[in-house]
């Protein structure tokens, strides 16, 4: 059993004035496998003050001298990228593969932070005008459990590439993930207080960080209800906010796809994860004239090649959810769906044989499902998809685009050019055709109640400065 009892703040493993603690719990078992101390409101000024006294060297600091710290944050991470994803299935109950991916593309987001500097216009003349670009202040970031490692490095790299401290709040049942990247951390020997971590709550620490007058800007990620929230709260202080919020996103596949495309790319985008990835594709949108042809070959793939398993073997393709309650929460939304008159096509309520202990779900696929029913409108945040028929191609859009979200969407379709125009048309900040693919160098973010701002690149450095004109 791991104890998590301290935060980082200052460049050092500090005592938490906080008391409480917290459970952490197996996801795969249900036995208690760590223990965190959360910490309060005091925790959170002592790391804001270090944070802040770090800003004042900090943000003088020459790109080239970021672009160093960067390295060592990337290769002190990369030493223990093993322990890190074997972490990840442990206290999350990500699959092994996916934890590896998300390492993977961890390190990436960091090295492409350092890569992006050389991009910035820290300085360009307008006219007789100097425009220069300065960092913002200390950023806070309040991040999900469910990609810790990613989220962590990508806020963290933007926001020193920028010449920002952070403050971050991991969620609180990613608090042994957390500890072994602190390690990390502290080895890379970086100045003191350019990262400062604090355990606890969102409502205690969050909230903290949310309306403290010393944080300058907040990028969370997170569900669309607390983004609201903290976009509230923040405003008091005319916090600068960036928000990664919740997703419905639609894959549209199109009348000349072919099938033998299209059916690892569903698997992959619509399942990854557990299903507990805001870009997952949950609502599969397929041409009636198809749809006898596509849900034979769609169940017989979900039910051969899904394989639920403990998370850390290898061919493990769905792995339990990361709490008991998001268990029931799912199995909520299953028994919703049957109760509005889906169709199970695979999968259904209750645990898959074998997997009775932990929060495993069964793979599920709904049939004749209608935009209107709650499975097609709520992000499930499971292994759950809904498959809706559509007439034409206008109706297709329609239909992808009648939903509160606008993170991700995904078109399928072998004439390219056709398949590139249905995806402009899709009200989405990144779309996706023919294989499941984000670029991490590339603007990522949401449209509509999926978020404010973007992260990834040379635009997630300059969301962590604002320009300065001398005429
Ligand atoms: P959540 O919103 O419940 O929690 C996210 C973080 O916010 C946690 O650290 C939590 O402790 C903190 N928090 C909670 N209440 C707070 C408050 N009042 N003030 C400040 N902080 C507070 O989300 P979750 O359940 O951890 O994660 C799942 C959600 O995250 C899903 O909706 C998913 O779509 C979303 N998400 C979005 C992206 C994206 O990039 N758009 C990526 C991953 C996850």
């Amino acid at each position: 059993m791991k104890i998590v009892d301290k935060h980082y703040i200052g460049g050092e493993f500090v005592e938490s004035h906080g008391r409480d603690t917290l459970d952490l719990i197996s996801p795969a078992t249900h036995e208690v496998i760590g223990r965190v101390t959360l910490g309060d409101e005091e925790d959170a000024r002592r790391a804001i003050a270090a944070a802040k006294q770090a800003f004042a060297d900090y943000s003088k600091s020459t790109p080239k001298e970021r672009a160093d710290y960067l390295q060592r944050f990337h290769d002190a991470i990369a030493a223990r990228a093993d322990e890190h994803a074997a972490m990840l299935s442990y206290e999350y109950g990500g699959p092994a593969q996916m934890a590896g991916y998300l390492v993977e593309s961890a390190l990436h987001a960091i090295l492409s932070a350092k890569e992006a500097l050389k991009e910035i216009p820290f300085r360009k003349m307008v006219g007789d005008t100097e425009v220069t670009l300065h960092p913002v202040g200390v950023a806070g970031h309040i991040t999900p459990w469910n990609a810790n490692i990613l989220y962590f490095c990508n806020k963290a790299a933007a926001a020193l590439a920028a010449g920002c401290t952070t403050v971050t709040k991991p969620s609180e049942m990613s608090a042994m993930q957390m500890q072994l990247i602190l390690e990390c951390v502290h080895a890379a020997g970086l100045p003191a207080g350019l990262i400062n971590v604090v355990h606890g709550l969102g409502t205690v620490v969050g909230a903290e960080i949310t309306r403290n007058p010393d944080i300058a800007k907040i990028s969370f990620t997170g569900s669309t209800g607390v983004g609201k929230s903290i976009a509230r709260d923040g405003a008091e202080t005319m916090k600068r906010v960036t928000l990664e919020l919740g997703g419905k996103s639609p894959h549209i596949v199109l009348e000349d796809a072919d099938l033998e495309q299209v059916i690892p790319f569903v698997l992959n985008s619509s399942f990854l994860n557990n299903g507990q990835a805001c870009v997952a594709a949950t609502r599969l949108l397929i041409p009636k004239s198809r749809e006898g042809e596509i849900t034979a070959a769609l169940k017989q793939a979900v039910e051969a090649n899904l394989k639920v398993g403990r998370p850390e073997e290898s061919d493990t393709s769905v792995g339990p959810l990361v709490s008991k309650a998001q268990y029931d929460r799912v199995q909520g939304f299953i028994e919703k769906g049957i109760e509005e008159g889906a169709e199970v096509l695979a999968g259904g309520p209750g645990h898959p044989e074998g997997f009775e202990q932990g929060n495993f779900v069964k793979p599920t696929v709904f049939v004749k499902v209608k935009n209107d029913m709650t499975i097609a409108r709520e992000e499930i945040f499971g292994p759950v998809l809904s498959v809706i028929t559509y007439g034409s191609e206008d109706e297709a859009i329609a239909i992808a685009n009648d939903t509160p979200y606008g993170l991700a969407g995904y078109v399928s379709g072998t004439d390219r050019a056709h398949a590139k125009a249905v995806a402009d048309r899709i009200e989405a900040g990144n779309v996706a055709i023919n294989a499941f693919s984000h670029n991490t160098s590339a603007p990522f973010g949401g449209l509509k109640q999926s978020g404010v701002g973007r992260e990834n690149g040379v635009y997630g450095i300059q969301a962590y400065m604002e320009y300065k004109s001398v005429t």
